[in-house]
């Protein structure tokens, strides 16, 4: 590479992630960065998730920016439209847009170890940069699983977080794989419209009543005057949401009393014992994400949908079987079939240190000092890396925490001054995790006797934070340098050392 661009920094992703650090950066007096997306505009999640009645499980006012608040969130828990709406204004209110380079997918990053920068290979072209931050999602590559047969199948098929909205689902025969989140969401938006739902379900989810409801205009007129009230109901979402943490990550057994609601939502809608029996869930409530809806189970109810408590195993043609031999005949298939989490696809192309790619170092399970640096990829840093996901509570404020740690990144770089990169010491990522691995085994996402997307193939749980948003905050409040190895380049480090073994032999003299 001779002639090239070179920035400070490189950030990947433009969902919250990327567009909360192109804020964070601005805010440190950095502009030389830009922002490399994948697809055409911002938002992540909020524009790829556009399947009918997508909406956020987190009440509006907590999960949003603290630095950007929105006194005219029209719904406790917003639609998709309207959080895309968000994000898209906060790329305006920041002026970020000149820095965001859309159709740039990055094909793959190297550290160059003589430079100390990265390489970047894009859509779009190559860069250089000193720092690079990846903010691709933990949610944004979709999975679809391998069914048998799959080929055969005729009909329409996609998967949630790619709704084709030029397909008219009207009076056709739709499966739906998945119980999860999304599916959830799409069953009762889709119910009426379709002739016949079936609903592939391996694991029945714990669902409770969702308190939602439209923010009435005095709220909205209250909150713009006194932009105080605005924070204060933050405050208070977040509060009872900190509350709860511990019984998820100590008391497992407390959560009992919550799965009596949960039953009691699904008993006032399901009078069928023998449907009643197929969706009730056999491990401890919390273990899988807790799900919301108030619109679920009477959707389940009504008569042109069918449950099969069994996951799809094959396919023949326009026929779909069940593991348990159940089958069905259907026009589409709906994938409610999850993301790639803890296989995620950028680590394949971030090549380290070492010649050695983050996902061959992740082999043996994801793993980064304070779910953000990852030993052997130096002044490299995730936005809600390893062990930073939540149960409960807004991934905004685990976002937010990683900034404050990225702002104080940069901040030590500039200290250490010229050119010089930060790489964590193996023994600090080890420390940080067997702390981390050992809080996990009292969870109820460890303990609650479910199978789900927080565990790796080895059955570890590197994607949940086992604590308090407010103790991920202290934890990242700073970087501590002695966590990490301080590099400077080959010739600049050989001629200094050998300055010193000079000054040694002059002084010895
Ligand atoms: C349907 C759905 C509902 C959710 N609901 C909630 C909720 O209620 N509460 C909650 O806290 N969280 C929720 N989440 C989690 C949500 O993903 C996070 O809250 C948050 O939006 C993640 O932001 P992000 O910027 O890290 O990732 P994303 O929003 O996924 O953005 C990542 C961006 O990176 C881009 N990208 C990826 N790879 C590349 C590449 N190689 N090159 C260039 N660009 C790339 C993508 O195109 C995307 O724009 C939900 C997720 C989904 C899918």
């Amino acid at each position: 590479m001779t002639e090239h661009e070179h920035v400070r920094v490189a950030v990947i992703g433009s969902g919250f992630g990327g567009l909360g650090a192109a804020v964070r950066l601005r805010r440190e007096g950095i502009t030389d960065f830009v922002v490399l997306e994948r697809a055409g505009t911002v938002g992540g999640t909020w524009r790829d998730n556009s399947y009918p009645g997508c909406a956020c499980d987190v009440p509006s006012h907590l999960y949003s920016f603290s630095f950007a608040p929105n006194p005219d969130w029209p719904r406790t828990f917003s639609g998709q439209e309207r959080i895309q709406e968000y994000l898209e204004g906060v790329a305006d209110t920041f002026r970020l847009r000149p820095h965001i380079r859309f159709d740039s997918e990055v094909k793959q990053a190297r550290w160059d170890s003589e430079k100390l920068w990265w390489e970047l290979d894009t859509a779009s072209g190559t860069l250089t940069a000193d720092v690079v931050v990846s903010a691709t999602g933990p949610l944004s590559d979709p999975k679809i699983p391998d069914i048998k047969g799959f080929d055969t199948f005729p009909g329409k098929v996609f998967h949630s977080a790619r709704w084709d909205h030029d397909y008219d689902l009207r009076g056709k025969r739709v499966a739906m794989i998945g119980t999860g989140a999304s599916a959830i969401q799409i069953v009762p938006a889709v119910q009426k419209e379709v002739g016949r739902l079936t609903l592939f379900q391996r694991t029945p989810p714990w669902v409770m009543p969702r308190a939602d409801r439209n923010i009435t205009r005095a709220e909205r007129w209250l909150h713009r005057q006194l932009p105080f009230t605005t924070q204060a109901r933050r405050g208070l979402l977040w509060g009872i949401r900190e509350l709860q943490v511990q019984a998820f990550t100590k008391r497992p057994n407390e959560l009992g009393m919550v799965e009596q609601l949960a039953k009691r939502n699904m008993h006032r809608a399901i009078k069928d014992p023998a449907l009643r029996a197929k969706l009730t869930p056999d491990y401890r409530i919390g273990c899988k994400r807790i799900l919301l809806s108030n619109a679920y189970y009477p959707a389940l109810a009504r008569p042109n949908v069918d449950v099969v408590a069994s996951g799809l195993s094959e396919i023949r043609g326009n026929t779909l079987v069940a593991a348990d031999g159940t089958e069905a005949e259907v026009d589409a298939i709906v994938f409610g079939t999850g993301f790639h989490v803890t296989d995620m696809p950028i680590a394949e192309r971030v090549v380290g240190a070492d010649g050695v790619s983050l996902a061959e170092s992740w082999k043996g399970g994801m793993a980064a000092l304070r779910g953000a640096t990852a030993a052997g990829f130096p002044n490299f840093m995730t936005i809600i890396g390893p062990n930073t996901g939540l149960g409960n509570s807004s991934m905004i404020l685990m976002i937010e925490a990683q900034l404050n740690y990225l702002a104080d990144y940069m901040r030590q770089l500039t200290v250490l001054g010229g050119r010089v990169a930060l790489t964590p010491r193996e023994t600090a990522v080890a420390g940080w995790n067997n702390r981390v691995q050992d809080r996990m085994k009292r969870t109820v996402w460890n303990t609650g006797g479910c199978d789900s997307w927080y565990l790796d193939e080895n059955g570890r749980n590197t994607t949940v934070w086992p604590g308090t948003t407010t103790e991920f905050r202290q934890a990242t409040r700073r970087v501590d340098v002695g966590e990490y190895e301080v590099v400077r380049p080959p010739v600049e480090a050989a001629s200094k050392k050998s300055r010193t073994k000079k000054k040694a032999e002059v002084s010895a003299a």
